[in-house]
């Protein structure tokens, strides 16, 4: 016989299972940071994107209103943009009376009502639009002003800084970041507007042709002539375009310049006529120095 030793596992085990039920749905509509944490930055051409996301980093998700490709003269936003608009902390705008902030800005500020306000202009000496100012243009939203302010390196510079003291207001800790960011950036920007100096040559009558005038700005900056054969947002007249081909000749100009988002043919026949060629220069370029780089190389030759 054999003794069975029952145990009797009486084991009240008390599991306090605490849920921490709390209720605090911590609604963050007052950060505005998207689902990455990211700041949400609008900004209305491809250029200030570089300038933002050269600054911010990876802090910051930037919204193009109008991409690359498009004219800023005419684009309409789409809603995916104004839903990034109703997300973002901040809108950089050029500020100089380019036409898409002329019919658009308000709209947009409608969306999002707290969001910062940066004027990459403030300061900025707006100068007119190249071309006479005979005739009125059609559409409503036309300034007489000449938006094109980025196209100076020194300009950029200005907007750079703009940019980076909003970036600040709304993100103060990052301070230290931003700068470290921002101050490589700008020596950059100063290289590039040294190169410019010293690629053109001091000899010449210091005169280029575009199709669309929107080197006014670097033209200013750098002592040189731009000639336009777009004028007022309109193709030239048929008397226009013979009086441009004879400046053309007059001058000896080898190369003109257009940009993607305009017609090419006009460019087209004038350099026909004069032997010239046509070379593109796409003033909304995203890769701000590249591309500004490239340009100043074609017009050390263009001015030769
Ligand atoms: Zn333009």
């Amino acid at each position: 016989m054999t003794a069975t030793k029952s145990i009797t596992g009486s084991l009240i085990t008390f599991v306090v299972i605490t849920i921490i039920a709390t209720a605090v749905l911590t609604i963050s509509c007052t950060s505005g940071k998207e689902a990455n944490g990211r700041i949400g930055i609008v900004v209305t051409i491809p250029p200030q994107a570089e300038f933002v996301r050269q600054i911010g980093g990876e802090n910051v998700n930037v919204t193009i209103m109008v991409p690359s490709g498009a004219s800023p003269h005419t684009y309409s936003p789409t809603p995916r943009q104004m839903t990034d608009v109703a997300n973002a902390e901040m809108y950089a705008k050029v500020g100089s009376e380019i036409a898409f902030e002329l019919a658009w800005l308000d709209k947009i500020i409608a969306q999002n009502r707290d969001m910062l306000i940066v004027d990459c202009s403030e300061g900025i000496i707006l100068q007119e639009n190249a071309g006479d100012h005979d005739h009125q243009d059609d559409g409503a939203e036309q300034s007489e002003l000449d938006p094109h302010i980025w196209v100076s390196p020194l300009n950029a510079i200005r907007m750079v800084r703009y940019i980076y003291d909003g970036l600040i207001q709304i993100d103060p800790d990052s301070k230290a970041y931003f700068e470290g960011n921002m101050n490589p950036y700008i020596n950059e920007l100063e290289d590039l507007d040294r190169d410019i100096r010293d690629s053109i040559p001091d000899e010449g009558d210091r005169l280029f042709m575009v199709y669309h005038p929107s080197l006014g700005y670097f033209a200013r900056e750098y002592d040189l002539t731009m000639l336009s054969i777009e004028e007022e947002g309109k193709e030239p007249t048929a008397a226009g375009l013979t009086d441009l081909i004879q400046q053309a000749e007059d001058h000896n100009i080898k190369t003109i310049f257009t940009s993607p988002q305009f017609n090419q043919q006009s460019a087209e026949a004038i350099a026909r006529q004069i032997g010239a060629k046509v070379v593109i220069f796409d003033p909304l370029a995203e890769e701000y120095i590249m591309n500004m780089r490239s340009f100043v190389n074609e017009l050390a030759l263009a001015l030769q």
